[in-house]
């Protein structure tokens, strides 16, 4: 079945933004999906929080789970139901049990992404209070509705116990609520809309060689038998893109509305989230004996870092980025034609005011930090404590999104300067 799940992704191969079934997916790390989350948690509080983020899960993995049931031609509940729980395992993001009818009832998870990772991040230290998992929560909230031909967004989902707050394994409740008005689905269709006509940059064969190799690769990685992926340092996982889309564009119109002095702060915050990125994913990428043996020993070359990053980008589908300016020490121009974060912008809020990829505004920063402040030969440890030191103590770096498909431009822009 897997196999046949997996003949439905499919590729925007000059824009390298991809998609499984019609929903648009990305990889991201445990580090990335904890700091969106709790930054969500911080900006609206934490019931509010979940509650976007359960509703951002329900909406995005609907539109997964509807469009591969259809191509798919799965007819029964329980075949769904079993598609479901088999795919969110493939996709790194735990074990489910779904135990649900029409009228609700009940699902299990163990090993579950989020909580699984942030009791291993942060437990040792942290006592948390309040559930993980509204990734796991909405996720099987929209394979209910799927299922039972129910009306969309219409499942409630309430995480009960949870493996971060040291419970043995998570535990939820469904019942039905009022249908919510669903939003429209940022597919394929509406990707290919947005995106803006391709082009090259610098180092560009040398970045495209590296995407292609590492996307390869990435395509055979699934979950183990935890419905875990582990790789390059982190937990890996294939996740939807409408999620951390929604999550982060509705906390950023919710804070604009109530209190706009404190925009800034959730942007710097949703900017952050790149550089969280970039240091542990990207970082283990290059550190990792799979790019030795296909890119060779990394020696710490401003070009080779910054390249190798866009490259990176690339393949874990964020977007067609390339190189438009590179001055090591002073200044990096990243330019693309498309992003994930502006396919749904477009698509769902219209035209925007001002650059709206936030993530690539850290990442493009996080870029210039890594090229010029690791010590790539000594093979340093990425821990806490080194990312503390880089990112929070005056980065010597600024970022401004100069040009944005969002508000129209022909391209995203990203231009990084030595402050
Ligand atoms: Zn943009």
């Amino acid at each position: 079945m897997l196999d046949r799940v997996l003949a439905t992704r499919s590729l925007l191969p000059e824009h390298d933004l991809s998609f499984l079934a019609d929903a648009p997916v990305i990889f991201h790390c445990h580090h990335f999906n904890l700091f969106l989350d709790q930054t969500i948690d911080d900006a609206l509080g934490v019931e509010a929080g979940t509650a976007l983020r359960t509703r951002a899960a329900r909406d995005a993995s609907y539109h997964l789970l509807s469009s591969l049931n259809r191509k798919l031609g799965l007819v029964t509940p329980a075949e769904r139901l079993e598609l479901a729980a088999a795919l969110f395992a493939a996709m790194g993001h735990g074990r489910l049990e779904i135990l649900t009818q029409a009228t609700g009832g009940e699902g299990r998870g163990t090993w579950l992404h989020y909580g699984f990772a942030w009791h291993e991040k942060y437990g040792q230290a942290v006592r948390r209070r309040f559930p993980a998992d509204a990734m796991a929560a909405g996720f099987m909230a929209a394979a209910t509705e799927v299922a039972y031909g129910l009306p969309r967004e219409s499942m409630q989902c309430t995480e009960t116990a949870c493996i971060a707050m040291r419970a043995p394994r998570c535990e939820f409740t469904f019942k039905p609520g009022k249908a919510e008005v669903p939003e429209i689905d940022v597919g394929t269709a509406q990707a290919r809309a947005v995106v803006r006509p391709s082009f090259t940059g610098l180092y560009e064969d040398k970045i495209a060689a590296i995407a292609k190799g590492l996307r390869d690769f990435a395509g055979g990685v699934a979950g183990d038998e935890r419905g875990l992926v582990q790789a390059f340092g982190v937990f890996v996982t294939l996740h939807l893109s409408t999620y951390y889309n929604r999550i982060s564009y509705d906390a950023w119109n919710l804070v604009r509305e109530r209190s706009p002095a404190s925009l800034p702060v959730i942007e710097a915050l949703l900017r952050e989230s790149g550089h969280v990125c970039v240091f542990n994913t990207f970082g283990g990428i290059l550190l990792s004996p799979e790019w030795e043996g296909m890119v060779g020993k990394i020696q710490g070359d401003p070009v080779e870092i910054v390249s190798g990053c866009t490259a990176i980008g690339r393949a874990l589908g964020f977007g067609h980025w390339t190189l438009a300016e590179l001055k090591p020490g002073e200044r990096l121009v990243l330019r693309t034609p498309s992003t994930y974060e502006s396919s749904y912008w477009v698509t769902r809020e219209g035209p925007a005011q001002q650059g709206m990829c936030f993530f690539v505004q850290g990442a493009a920063l996080a870029f210039m930090q890594l090229a010029e402040r690791v010590p790539w030969t000594q093979r340093p440890k990425l821990t806490q404590e080194f990312y503390v030191e880089l990112f929070r103590r005056g980065v010597p770096w600024s970022v401004k999104e100069t040009k944005c498909i969002a508000k129209g431009d022909m391209a995203c822009e990203v231009v990084v300067q030595k402050t």
